[in-house]
């Protein structure tokens, strides 16, 4: 669906998804990944990147 590479970095930058609710969460990767960014939905630390592979 993303075609331009700007637009998916744009997109996938700083996104991750909530394991538990599958809410998005857009944070800094670093924040993430020192466990300070909590779903805003659920509270759970526990996010993914975007894309998935
Ligand atoms: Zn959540």
């Amino acid at each position: 669906m993303v075609k331009f590479p700007e637009a998916e970095a744009r997109f996938f930058k700083n996104m991750f998804v909530c394991r538990k609710c599958k809410s998005k969460v857009r944070a800094p990767n670093l924040k993430v990944v020192q466990g300070k960014v909590n779903c805003r939905k659920c509270g759970s630390k526990a996010l993914r990147p975007v894309r998935r592979k």
